[in-house]
Formats: C-alpha cells, sequence, structure tokens
C-alpha cells in the first residue's frame, strides 16, 4: 500500500474514498475529508498487516475473557476487523452489549413469516442509543492526537453519547451545537446532566453541522459528527454483533432508517469488507428508510436516480437538488426528530453501500413511523420514533412484494423507548388537543395501535367497573 506512515499502528490508514484521488493519510492526522478533493475519507486497513482470524466464529472466545474490557465492549472485541488505534489507548465504556431479538409479533406486523423479523436493540446502549458505537471509535480516536475538546452538532443523540463519554472518562470536554426547539427532552437531559458544554442556536441540524465545522476548525477540536471516519469504525460492528446472533449466517435483509447516513455507510463498509476477506460468502440487502418529511436520499436514489456510479456519482444533480432546498427554503420536518436531516453528510458514503448491498430506499411517513413503533412497544421493545423508521419501511417493501414473506429480516432498532416519550404519549393520549399539538400538525390523523388511560372519578365502584369492562 502507498501510505505514509502510520503513527497509531501499522495497520491503519485514511483513505480518500473518491477513485479519482485515492490519496491516503496517516491515521494520525485530524481529518474531515480529503484535503486534495474534498471527498469523505475511509479508514483503510493493510489487511495482510493486521491479524484478522479465518473465521468469524475465533471472535468467540473472547467471551470467555469477558472480564477484559476490550473483550466485554461489544465494538472493541472485533478488535482486528478494525485495528486502528493501539488497545491501550482505547476508551470504552462497556458499549454494544445489545441483543439481536427474534420478534414474531412485529413480524406478523411486517407481514413477514414466524422467525424472520429481528430486532437488534440499539437502545440499550449506555447513552440509549447506536451512537455509542460510533463514539468509541471517534473519542479513542480524539484521545490518541491528544484532544483537550471534542465537539458535535446533534439532533440529540450524538451530543448525549459525546457527553457521556466526557465525563465517564474525564478526558475532554464535550462541546455541542444543537439547533432550537427540536431535541427532545430525554436527550438534552443527558447532554445537561452530563455537563457538556451546550451551545443552542436559532436554526435547525443541517445549520448545527455548518457552525460546528467552521467552529472546530477556528478553535482545533476535535469534531465527532460522522464525517469523522474513526465513527463509522465502531458502527460496523452493529453488524458483527448482528451476524453473531445469527450463527454467523446473512440474514436476507438489513433495514435501517436514515439520517446523517452513517450507519448505512458503515454496515456496507462492514460486510463489504468482510467479503473481501473471505469471511462471508455473499452480502445481505440494505434497505435505509428516510422519513418522508427528510427525504434526500429518497429523492436522489427514486426521483433522479443518482448512484454510486463506480465513485463518481451524478454531483451536478445532488448540487441542482440542494440549490433547489435552499432558494426554497426548505427545511425538514418530522416528528423522527434522529433522522429529521436535508443535508445528509455521508450520502455519497451511503450510495456505495447501496451499491455494495444492491440497496433499496424508501420513505415512510410521521404516521407510518409512528404506528410501526406503537408495535414494536407492544412486542416489547421501545424505541424513538427514528428508529421505528425501520420497521415502517421493512413493512413498505414486504408490501410492494421487494421483501418476501420468508425473507430474513433485521431492523435496527437505534434508540431507546425513553429519548422521546413526548411523542409516544401524545400517540395514545385521549386528550384530542394534545394530539394535534404534538402529531397532527405532522399529518398524523389517526393512532391505529393507540392504547389510551381509561379516566374515571375517584371512586370504587366506578374503577372496579373500569377494570372489569376493559379486562
Ligand atoms: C443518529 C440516529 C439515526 C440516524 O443515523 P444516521 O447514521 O445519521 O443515518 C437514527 N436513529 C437514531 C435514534 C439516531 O440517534
Ligand atoms: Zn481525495
Amino acid at each position: 500500500m502507498a501510505t505514509s506512515v502510520n503513527t497509531l499502528t501499522d495497520q491503519a490508514y485514511q483513505q480518500c474514498t473518491s477513485p479519482d484521488c485515492g490519496a491516503t493519510f496517516d491515521t494520525g492526522e485530524v481529518l474531515t475529508a480529503c484535503p486534495q478533493c474534498g471527498s469523505l475519507l475511509d479508514v483503510a486497513y493493510d489487511w495482510d498487516r493486521a491479524s484478522v482470524p479465518d473465521s468469524l466464529r475465533w471472535f468467540e472466545q473472547k467471551w470467555a475473557r469477558r472480564n477484559d474490557p476490550l473483550c466485554r465492549s461489544g465494538v472493541w472485541r472485533f478488535y482486528e476487523l478494525l485495528p486502528f488505534a493501539p488497545p491501550e489507548k482505547i476508551v470504552t465504556i462497556g458499549e454494544g452489549q445489545t441483543p439481536l431479538h427474534l420478534t414474531d409479533g412485529v413480524g406478523r406486523y411486517i407481514g413477514l413469516n414466524p422467525g424472520q423479523l429481528f430486532l437488534q436493540y440499539e437502545g440499550m446502549n449506555p447513552s440509549g442509543s447506536f451512537k455509542d458505537n460510533g463514539m468509541t471509535a471517534a473519542f479513542t480516536h480524539a484521545r490518541t492526537i491528544g484532544a483537550k475538546r471534542a465537539a458535535c452538532a446533534s439532533t440529540g443523540n450524538t451530543s448525549a453519547s459525546l457527553a457521556l463519554y466526557c465525563c465517564a472518562s474525564k478526558l475532554m470536554q464535550a462541546v455541542i451545537v444543537i439547533g432550537s426547539g427540536k431535541i427532545s427532552y430525554g436527550k438534552l437531559s443527558q447532554a445537561l446532566d452530563y455537563g457538556a458544554l451546550t451551545i443552542q442556536i436559532a436554526g435547525d441540524f443541517d445549520d448545527a453541522m455548518q457552525r460546528v465545522r467552521e467552529v472546530s476548525e477556528q478553535l482545533g477540536i476535535y469534531l465527532v459528527n460522522s464525517v469523522n471516519p474513526f465513527r463509522l469504525e465502531g458502527q460496523k460492528t452493529i453488524m458483527y454483533r448482528v451476524l453473531e446472533s445469527l450463527g454467523w449466517e446473512v440474514p436476507d435483509w438489513i433495514v435501517v432508517p436514515g439520517g446523517n447516513l452513517g450507519n448505512s455507510s458503515a454496515f456496507g463498509k462492514a460486510f463489504h469488507e468482510l467479503h473481501e476477506l473471505g469471511l462471508i460468502d455473499r452480502l445481505p440487502r440494505l434497505a435505509v428508510i428516510n422519513a418522508a418529511g427528510a427525504d434526500t436520499l429518497h429523492q436522489l436514489y427514486n426521483v433522479h436516480q443518482v448512484r454510486w456510479n463506480d465513485g463518481r456519482p451524478d454531483s451536478a444533480t445532488i448540487a441542482s437538488y440542494f440549490a433547489r432546498l435552499d432558494s426554497a427554503a426548505t427545511k425538514a420536518d418530522t416528528i423522527a426528530s434522529a433522522i429529521e436531516i436535508n443535508r445528509p453528510v455521508n450520502l455519497t458514503k451511503c450510495l456505495r453501500a447501496l451499491d455494495w448491498c444492491d440497496g433499496v430506499v424508501r420513505e415512510a411517513t410521521d404516521q407510518q413511523i409512528l404506528d410501526a413503533k406503537a408495535q414494536v412497544g407492544a412486542n416489547g421493545f421501545g424505541c424513538e420514533p427514528a428508529s421505528a423508521a425501520s420497521v415502517a419501511g421493512a413493512r413498505l417493501l414486504r408490501e410492494e412484494g421487494v421483501v418476501a414473506p420468508s425473507d430474513r429480516v433485521v431492523c435496527i432498532l437505534t434508540g431507546h423507548q425513553l429519548k422521546d416519550p413526548t411523542a409516544t404519549v401524545a400517540y395514545h393520549t385521549t386528550d384530542q388537543d394534545e394530539f394535534n399539538r404534538v402529531l397532527g400538525k405532522r399529518g398524523v390523523s389517526r393512532a391505529a395501535f393507540a392504547n389510551r388511560a381509561v379516566k374515571v372519578d375517584n371512586d370504587l365502584d366506578e374503577i372496579v367497573r373500569a377494570i372489569q369492562l376493559n379486562s
């Protein structure tokens, strides 16, 4: 490999994702784009130097050593597949202890045969979302280069995760930039409780993202948004755990909500690398689900037919799409706040993942998302609205016949139910004003699976009657 000295390990380097450029950089450099052409960067590996096992089963022996934090972490027990940092520099807080659950109830809702629908419950991470998988990796990288402050723009979960790693490790100060009004209290409360320096701007996520890039540049603060290629390395491990739970068998479909498109990009890279290494014999298909109110990927992929195209996606079409968003001052708008993003920073990497994984893109309305979320909850797996886009999307694909009833489908539940209780309570409420205030304005007209509280007087007989009538 033509690469410069790699100060962190001799196995990894950074590489431009544009095949026309392909420039490589030391992993000790802090970059969020290729300095030569502006494309996104990958963390790439010299696999001949890495100690990659012959079989994925090899990783099972780490379970026996789970008193070692690096074997217990659901991210770092796959160290051999992301060896960019020296092990002694790794910062772990026990992320990635997340199970895959067979859930026939949700499978029935989607239209799948029994035994075919699995939920990967990333809400069970230390900060309650999948973001911890990436944060442990970016944070580790930040530490290796000696960063003292780390920043992100966030719709809520990235900031909660960053704030947690900062206060648990005491290695850095967290600086978070959020938009006004949109962030849920569940997420904001985490950032505040964990002591992050919280800057709230008058603007939305896309505005916050642009500002935090400028501020990090100006003040030399380490940026942990998913333009950071190291974050995506940690997020690859979500797929390793899915495979592990399925006895290392590749499912037919991975379905994931699409916001900034970091997850979908990381999943594609995970499978592509495993395939290149001969550790899996085929790739699953990937379905990325936008919210209808934040559907840039859907518009570009399905309406404008933009494709990865061997690393030369149609940049003119993409640019004119964003120019139209700007001139119409279009803002993303969905109840699924974690994916309320119109300018996904990982767009081109996601196109690559869709290419590798024979992918599809769909959009789900807030109505479809909330109904799917209620079904997830009714089967014992609370998630926040954005996460349920995966289940809503799987259902649409099943209806279209793109997914067959006999397909084995894994939906990623990206964040925990308690992240955004406002949406859940409004869905189940008996109070029409409350329903309208939170949901009606977003085109949600009914709560098909509402579990409404029964209101009675403070009277024993009435309470008894209400229980008898309803059970
Ligand atoms: C960040 C986030 C997403 C979006 O993931 P991307 O990688 O940005 O596409 C979806 N759901 C939840 C709960 C999130 O926190
Ligand atoms: Zn480049």
